[in-house]
Order: C-alpha cells, then structure tokens, then sequence
C-alpha cells in the first residue's frame, strides 16, 4: 500500500486509540498535573519516573530513558511486532486497515472460525458438567473443594465418554471436520473424525483477553492414560506463549500482587479458592522464557509455589534460570502441609496457604541455605556445593539478593566475603559487578553511556517545535558528523517533522526524540534570531558528542588498544579543540 495511505491509516490509529487506557492496564497510573505517573515497567524502581502525557499522546520514563507512542509500549510490553501492534488497534476502534491483502484477510478470517469452534465446544463442555452425565466430575470438583462458583469463574466443563458427542454437536452447528481438527478439538481416525477428549474434567485455556484457545483434559477416572491431555499445538494456541488462569491473574497483578507460578490447573484453581488470585501455571510443560517473558511485562517479582516432591524443586530449579534472565526477582514458597497447593489447603486451610505464599523467601538465598548444608560432607562435596552457588548467584540478576547469597555464602562456606566476590565475578570474566559494599572488591568496568545527551536533546526540542531550523542545522552540520546519534536524529525529523516521525524512528533515534517532546525550552534571549540560537545548540551538541566520543578513545588507549585508536584519538582531539575555541570566541563576541 502506498506509504501516505498507510501512515494516514496508522496516525488515525493512534487518534483514536487511548494511550492512558491502554497504558493504564499494565501500569497502574496517577495523575499529577497535565500527566500520569506510575512505576516504570521496563526498569526496576521504587518511585514513579515513568509519565504518560495524554496530550502528546507519548510515554516517556525519565528513568531509563524509554519512550515512544502507544505502539512502541505495546511492543515493548506484549512482544509483538509493529505492525500486529497497530492491527489489533485498529481492529478495537474500527478502523479498516487500507487495502489489506487477500490473504492476510483469509488469515484473519480462519482465525475468527477456529475461536467459534473453540468457544462453541467450550459450552458443550460447560452444559455437560451441569447434567446428570456430568454426575462424577462434579464429584471430583467438590472432593477437591470446588464450589460452584469457582467451577464458573474457570468456566469448567465435561467432556463424555462418547465417541462422536462434540463431533455431533460441532456437524449440527455446521462445522466441517477438518476445521474441528485443525481446532484441536477432533482427532481423525480411519474412519473419520471423533472427540479428542472422552470422559475428562475440561480446563479451557484462554489468552489474555479471555478468548478461549485450547483445553486441558484431566482423567477423571484411575489408569486413565494420560492423566492430563491438552490441545495439541494449532494457529491460535501456542503452548509455551500462554500461562493456564493469565486472564482471571491479570487484575490481581495490576492491584500489585506478585504472580505466584504454580505447576498444574487444578493448583491455580486452589489458590483462587484460597483468595490467590494472583496464580497462574505453565501448561504441563516447562516453563519457556516467553511465558517468563509475560510476567516480566506485568511484574518484577514472581512466587514460586511447586509441588514439594522431588520433581516439583528440580522443575523448579529449572525454571529459576529462565525467570531470573527475564529480570524478574525469584521467590519460593514453602508449603507447610500437602505436597501441592491442593493438598496444603485441603490439609491446613486457606489461611495456612495464604501466610505461605506469604512468607516466601528468595529462590536464591534458600538454595544458599540447602547447599550450605552439605558443607561438612567432605572437600569434593563442598566444593561441588560452592560450585552450584556460584552457578545461581551469576543467574541473579538482582544486585541485593546477589550481596544477600553473597554474605550468606561466605558464611557458610567460611570464605572472606571479597575473596568469594572475586572468585564468582572472575568466573563470569569480570564482567559484572555486585552493588553496595562489596563493589569495592570488584573490578569495576565502565558502564554504557545510557544517559540522553542533554545538549543533543534540548536541539532537537528547538528543531520539533521549529521545523523551518532543520534546514539551516542540516545545513551546519559537519561531514564528519555523518552517522552520529546527531545527524540520524536530525535526519528522522527532517523526513517527517511531526510525530509521525516516530514511530518508524530506530529505537535509539525514537528514544531521543521522545526525550525531547518533555523539554521546556527557555525563551529567545534578546537580540538573537532563532537560526542564531538553533547553530549555537547545534554547536553544544557536537561538543557533547566530540567530548564523549574523544574520552572513549582516551579510554581504549589507556586499555591498551592498538595505534589505529591514536590516530582516531588524535581526530577527535582536534575536533573538540576546534569546537571549544568556535565556542569561546562567540562568547568572547557576546
Ligand atoms: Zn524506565
């Protein structure tokens, strides 16, 4: 489609979308003045530094120095692509996308037929619970303490002993057999297609917006093989992408409660029963880093409540690795009766399983403490033990819980605290560095420059909000500039001045632009003209970058890098000389 169509078609997207609203179910927001606030999702913080400004219709955190529109949040947030991002938008306020192609509409309309499939079986599910067939499934719901209205929150159903009973119901409503197939729901056999589930308590599985996607089937009855039996994989149900109970969690993580991961369905159902409406499992299979990924996105910390068998602590071992590399803080929560949620509510009560969930400890601090036990079974056995440690303690991301193990470990282990630091930072190459008093004991390396450029950014504020200076900074910019976080900026807002721009801005590029649009500028000072004022910002911002890119090199020559450096070192020398002596001179003139 033609690039002004489409870009009409996105902006009138994003006019009509909301970004408060949308922003505001993932980030619980307060308003304060012309603007929102609330804790950043992209950085860890304890107070808000991440604003939303309904007017400009951008967010923007002073923290971490993301920012974009809408769009850019929910890429960030849900992991989707622009173009998904802008559809689903769209879709919600009705706005047709421009010629979309026929395929892609073919797509979308097999999508909407497998979620009537899904939903119409769902029912015949949910009304053979409620007749007298459903009889022994709704034994076992009130053996486990199921009340009724909990059955009807999760939208529990029954699946017959029967052959055909879904296949029938599904024919009756006009749905080929394939279609059933391809929705998971039918299984084809020699002679025809039957029920993939018979005789099952069903679990329906939904996406985040509650639309249901797949089931889980659980046997109701001894040696029925196997005990639980979920929708195989299909086009609108991604088993490693979705978390069983993410629809009913949602609203209890949004009032600030931590997700509490739990292995199976019926886990998540006692935990809700129990007032844990916060609880959420992976779907009978390990955890995947994109399901660690969601909670990330709408958590920094997350419970760990696994069965206490064996199994359970070692799926949970597994999991730590995959939680902690989306950034989240790992607790665990150790139940003081049953094996399972379950169980400990059935055996101790809710309240028991509420204070556990409660008292939960760091992942990491509790595997310190069972690792620290095996101290005094003997030198190979400790130094394993130290080793286990080690390989945790480089998995936490969190530089408090890291000291905690840290201190922890070097007690146990009877290890002076900088020697242990020095030996788990060499192990991972010197690379990080642990926070407070034992950074001291670490090499320390240089960070990033994460920070916005101040000088760069009150430019480009001046160029958004007098798009006629451009021409005449473009026109002042030096040849060697070409390629710098300058010049792309420049360049991105001479080919789209307003904020349209931004959106197919490269990140780094969108970033600075963002900042910007929270800049105040101060007025003209008298006797200047605005192209005065836009070269003299100009000139700031190349020292700024001729500054930071001269120390870079100074650093790398200090590190010992090779004679190409000196003469790049020498470069930016000259540059930076130059500019301060241009600078010094108008002064000396004003
Ligand atoms: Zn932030």
């Amino acid at each position: 489609m033609p690039d002004q169509v489409y870009n009409e078609w996105i902006n009138r997207v994003r006019e009509a979308t909301d970004i408060v609203a949308v922003v505001g179910q993932t980030v619980q927001l307060k308003r304060k003045g012309r603007k929102w606030w609330g804790l950043c999702p992209f950085h860890v913080e304890k107070t808000p530094s991440f604003s939303v400004d309904p007017d400009k219709q951008l967010f923007y955190c002073f923290g971490c120095h993301t920012g974009g529109t809408v769009f850019t949040f929910l890429e960030r947030v849900e992991g989707k692509d622009f173009l998904t991002v802008v559809r689903e938008l769209a879709e919600r306020a009705a706005i047709p996308e421009p010629g979309r192609s026929p395929v892609r509409e073919r797509a979308a309309r097999e999508r909407g037929r497998l979620e009537d499939i899904l939903e119409w079986s769902w029912r015949f599910f949910t009304a053979r619970l409620a007749e007298a067939g459903g009889a022994d499934a709704r034994a076992a719901l009130a053996a486990r303490g199921v009340e009724g209205g909990l059955a009807e929150r999760f939208g529990l159903g029954y699946a017959p002993p029967g052959w055909d009973g879904l296949v029938r119901f599904l024919s009756s409503r006009g749905v080929e057999a394939e279609e059933m197939v391809t929705a998971g729901v039918a299984v084809r056999g020699q002679r025809g297609v039957y029920d993939r589930w018979r005789d099952r308590l069903m679990f329906p599985i939904r996406d985040s917006s509650g639309r249901v996607v797949g089931f889980g089937g659980r046997a109701l009855r001894e040696g029925q093989e196997p005990k639980y039996l979920n929708s195989p994989e299909t086009p609108v149900f991604r088993k490693g992408q979705i978390l069983f109970g993410l629809d009913l969690a949602r609203a209890a993580w949004r009032q600030g409660r931590r997700p509490l991961l739990v292995e199976g369905y019926f886990d998540v159902v006692a935990c809700h029963a129990a007032g844990l409406e916060q609880a959420v499992a992976s779907l009978g299979t390990a955890l995947t880093a994109e399901q660690a990924r969601i909670l990330a996105r709408h958590a920094t910390e997350v419970d760990l409540l696994y069965d206490a068998d064996a199994a359970g602590q070692d799926a949970m071992r597994r999991a730590f690795p995959i939680l902690a590399g989306a950034g989240l803080k790992v607790n665990r929560v150790t139940l003081p009766a049953g094996k399972d949620a379950d169980e400990c509510r059935r055996e101790a009560g809710d309240a028991a399983l509420a204070a556990a969930v409660e008292a939960r400890e760091s992942f990491l601090e509790g595997e310190v403490r069972r690792l620290a036990a095996r101290v005094r079974a003997g030198l190979a056995e400790r130094t394993q033990a130290l080793a286990e440690v080690r390989t945790l303690w480089q998995v936490e991301q969190d530089p408090v819980r890291r000291d905690l193990a840290l201190q922890r470990a070097a007690e146990a282990f009877r290890i002076e605290i900088p020697m242990l630091a020095h030996t788990f930072g060499r192990a991972q190459g010197g690379g990080r560095h642990t926070s407070g008093k034992f950074r001291h004991t670490m090499e320390r390396v240089p960070r990033a420059a994460g920070g916005v450029p101040p000088q760069l950014v009150q430019l480009l504020a001046l160029l958004m909000r007098f798009p006629d200076q451009i021409g005449v900074v473009q026109a002042a910019l030096p040849g060697w500039s070409a390629g710098s976080p300058l010049a792309r900026a420049v360049e991105a807002l001479a080919a789209d001045a307003g904020a349209g721009g931004l959106e197919t801005a490269e990140e780094e590029v969108r970033n600075l632009l963002v900042a910007a649009t929270t800049v105040t500028l101060p007025p003209l000072p008298a006797g200047m003209t605005l192209p005065d004022l836009a070269r003299q910002y100009l000139q700031a911002a190349l020292l700024e970058y001729v500054r930071a890119r001269h120390q870079e090199t100074v650093r790398r020559l200090a590190a010992g890098a090779g004679a190409g450096w000196e003469q790049e070192g020498k470069q930016w020398l000259d540059r930076k000389l130059e500019l301060e002596a241009g600078i010094g001179r108008r002064r000396g003139e004003g």
